[in-house]
């Protein structure tokens, strides 16, 4: 089928043109509903399609529109287009909804999207090609020294920790660089645990910005880098307190072709990848941690995107939650595979920051109308857009990301 395409420049999105004929423009994915459900559940999902609230934004209809218009030469990239492409937060939900064959190749489709976008290099947002422009000699996109990527941990702490150990924890960019009391409560935490870990210093971003805005070419170096970690330091799993670490570590990385990127660079065998909350439910179900205090206050949980509906980990966290004392767990209406954005995934935070900090405000007052005290999460990218949009709105809610919430008060028995 891809011979009869007239646009021969497109070659990524020619590749997968099978995929994308697979879309019945049903229209499932604008919207978000629970068929045959006991309780009947319908709300929007797709953040885009709520802020812009045109066809092509809304779910992955449009974008499926644009894919094949743009292969047929019906169109032509424009800065239309490329802001329809770079405001999607690649959040998941509009996957999550299709029941067609296209479904698992909804995200992959959006990325290769964007791919060409770069190679036509047309109106890709001037915020992301500028952390873009540094992030292959910084190796992280907030334009900071890559030397001072261990700063946030304690030079005593530093020292104690091994030369090699069997877990590698991967702080990510953002803790590292911007939420460093979670990279420190997270170090606390392992130690407190006795798991036999190490962080290193030649860690680098784990590509998920490079990925999610379409840029494999400059991602496949850090991939290339990061996945020799475990064999240079002795390592078996790589634990990380970041969605989107996790979500690129343990499944960019591993997947096999055409599904992950495979066949853009070799794939991590042999590698098991944690998040935090996994390593806490594990050791809570053996029985092996105990609490030493209480945590009185009522919580509501958001998914990161990341963790929920690109990993499928949905009870995981809130496992953890319910096993603290005193803890009063209650659900957003839109939860686990129904969730709302924060509004910073997909490049959007970097490119879009007045529109994802709006995105976070609605995630806020959805918080504030459950009666928490104080919403938490497992990413600190998360934290820091929900944080934001606190601070903006003058919320009374606060915010503490559940590793935050159990470290001062655990302890391995
Ligand atoms: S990934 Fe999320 S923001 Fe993007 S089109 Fe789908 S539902 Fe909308
Ligand atoms: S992407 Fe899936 S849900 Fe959306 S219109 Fe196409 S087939 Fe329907």
């Amino acid at each position: 089928m891809s011979h009869l395409l007239k646009n021969k420049n497109l070659k990524e999105l020619a590749k997968i043109y099978d995929w994308v004929s697979m879309c019945t423009h049903c229209g499932n994915c604008k919207y978000g509903y629970e068929y045959g459900a006991a309780t009947n559940f319908a709300a929007m999902l797709c953040v885009q399609g709520d802020k812009f609230n045109f066809d092509s934004y809304r779910g992955s209809r449009g974008k499926v529109s644009l894919a094949r218009s743009l292969l047929h030469n019906r169109i032509g990239w424009s800065d239309k287009v490329a802001h329809v492409l770079f405001t999607c937060t690649s959040c998941g939900a509009c996957q999550q909804m299709c029941e067609t064959d296209i479904k698992p190749w909804i995200l992959r489709m959006f990325e290769t999207l964007r791919y060409e976008a770069w190679k036509q290099n047309v109106a890709i947002p001037e915020n992301i090609k500028a952390w873009s422009s540094t992030i292959g000699t910084l190796y992280n996109p907030y334009k900071e020294p890559h030397e001072n990527r261990l700063d946030w941990l304690p030079s005593d702490v530093r020292a104690s920790l091994p030369k090699k150990a069997e877990y590698i924890y991967f702080a990510g960019c953002t803790a590292s660089y911007r939420r460093k009391q979670l990279a420190r409560a997270t170090v606390s935490l392992l130690q407190k645990l006795k798991v036999d870990f190490t962080v290193v210093e030649d860690e680098w971003c784990c590509a998920s910005p490079l990925l999610r805005t379409g840029q494999y070419d400059l991602a496949a170096k850090f991939v290339e880098h990061n996945k020799a970690l475990p064999e240079k330091y002795g390592a078996s799993t790589f634990i990380t307190t970041c969605s989107g670490c996790y979500r690129t570590l343990g499944r960019d990385y591993t997947m096999d072709a055409p599904e992950g990127y495979a066949d853009k660079y070799g794939k991590m065998t042999g590698v098991k990848v944690l998040h935090t909350t996994h390593l806490l439910e594990e050791m809570l179900k053996k029985g092996e941690i105990e609490f030493t205090g209480s945590f009185n206050k009522k919580v509501t949980y958001h998914d990161p995107c990341h963790l929920g509906r690109h990993a499928e980990v949905y009870e995981t966290p809130r496992n953890v939650l319910k096993a603290v004392p005193g803890l009063e767990l209650v659900e957003m209406y839109r939860n686990r595979k129904f969730s709302f954005c924060c509004g910073a995934g997909g490049g959007v935070r970097g490119g879009f920051a007045d529109y994802s900090l709006e995105t976070a405000g609605k995630r806020v007052k959805e918080a504030e109308a459950t009666g928490a005290e104080l919403v938490t999460s497992a990413c600190p990218f998360c934290y820091t857009n929900l944080a934001d949009a606190i601070e903006l709105n003058k919320s009374p809610l606060k915010m503490e990301d559940v590793v935050e919430i159990i470290e001062p008060i655990v302890r391995r028995k």
